[in-house]
């Protein structure tokens, strides 16, 4: 089968409360599916998307026998549930990162003893050997590169051992898998302050608190050499429904990243091109920071589905700030003020 779920089979989405589980949710919704519940384990007023006639259910996925009812009656389950953040949650809170796997034990577990059609698995780039990653000039990582096995700590290795669980119950129980690798994945309706959020939502938050305090200056994690890509929302929930429905991709991990590089310095200068300004640029070489380069390769993803991510960086940027913006903007004074001197 390729192409969306059916309009009438109950698609099952955990995470949903989340950046890209909500962004799936309105994926689905706007592409005709009816029959979707969404699960998160936050309380419903802090989901960034409510999609409306969603049926919104808030249950602990780390638990078996919530996972069971989640699963009750689905055709397609979506794991993008998990605790986690960027760089200065993931090093910072890696048993924390380690206990997602509670959630990915028992969610494929139920999902299989339910007969769920698809089930779908968010992994990570941070699986990828981190001997690999120690240049800013990367070579672009293709999906072998995770074996011999040294990912992230905590967090990639739990993103390992869910890639395993999806081979594996595809082997002994013909659970019908699919494992997206996601590298950096930004846009609206995300996290973009509080510690858990990522490089390009914590750039656009510095620059529009530098411009709305006139301090004229920036506080960047590192020295600024470290290189990423970073993919677009749309572009990551797109990418999800074409490999969740890709027989060709069954239980097989794939690369779902953007293939632009960029250095976190020349990230800036994207950000403040959008601001219309230039601000003073202070580096903190104590701050988490990650491995020096990690770029996507996609020659596989390409092969199997004729499709890569397209959004560029300059258009995605300035969709996610102007969103943040807008989000500053709503928010009571206090809130912002708490943050003048905090990096
Ligand atoms: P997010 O933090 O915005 O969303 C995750 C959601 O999972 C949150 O709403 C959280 O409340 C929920 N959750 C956590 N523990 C739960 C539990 N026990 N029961 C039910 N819900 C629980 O993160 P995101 O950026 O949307 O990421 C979604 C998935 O994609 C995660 O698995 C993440 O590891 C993976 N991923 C994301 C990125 C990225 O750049 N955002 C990159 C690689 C992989």
């Amino acid at each position: 089968m390729n192409g969306s779920p059916a309009q009438r089979d109950l698609i099952v989405i955990a995470g949903a409360g989340g950046f890209i589980g909500g962004a799936l949710v309105r994926y689905f919704h706007e592409r005709g599916c009816r029959r979707i519940r969404a699960v998160d384990k936050k309380p419903l007023a802090e989901w960034y998307q409510c999609v409306p006639d969603v049926e919104c259910v808030r249950l602990d996925l780390s638990l078996a026998a919530n996972c069971r009812r989640a699963v009750d009656g689905a055709a397609e389950v979506y794991n993008l549930a998990a605790d986690m953040g960027g760089m200065g949650f993931i090093e910072q809170f890696r048993i924390d990162c380690l206990r997602n796997i509670l959630i990915d034990t028992h969610l494929i577990e139920a999902a299989s003893a339910a007969g769920v059609g698809r089930y779908f698995f968010a992994s990570s780039a941070c699986v990828y050997n981190t001997d690999l990653q120690s240049n800013p000039n990367v070579t672009a990582l293709k999906e072998g590169d995770a074996y011999p096995a040294m990912a992230e700590r905590g967090y990639g290795w739990e993103k390992l051992v869910g890639e395993m669980f999806c081979q594996e119950y595809w082997a002994e129980r013909s659970l019908r898998t699919a494992i997206a690798r996601l590298h950096n994945v930004y846009g609206p309706h995300g996290c973009w302050d509080g510690g858990r959020e990522k490089a390009p939502a914590a750039l656009c938050r510095k620059v529009i608190e530098a411009l709305h305090e006139h301090s004229g200056r920036i506080v960047i994690w590192g020295d600024g050499s470290a290189t990423r890509s970073f993919t677009y929302i749309d572009d990551c929930v797109a990418g999800i429904d074409r490999i969740m429905h890709c027989d060709a991709l069954t239980a097989t991990p794939v690369n779902l990243g953007s293939r632009e590089l960029v250095s976190i310095d020349e990230l800036v200068s994207k950000v403040e091109h959008i601001a219309g300004v230039r601000l003073e640029r202070h580096y903190d070489p104590r701050a988490p920071t990650g491995v020096a380069g990690r770029n996507s390769d996609n020659t596989f993803i390409k092969q199997v589905l004729d499709w890569e991510p397209s959004t560029t960086l300059e258009a995605g940027l300035a969709a996610t700030y102007a969103w943040i913006e807008a989000q500053y903007r709503a928010r009571p004074a206090q809130s912002n003020a708490v943050r003048v001197g905090a990096t």
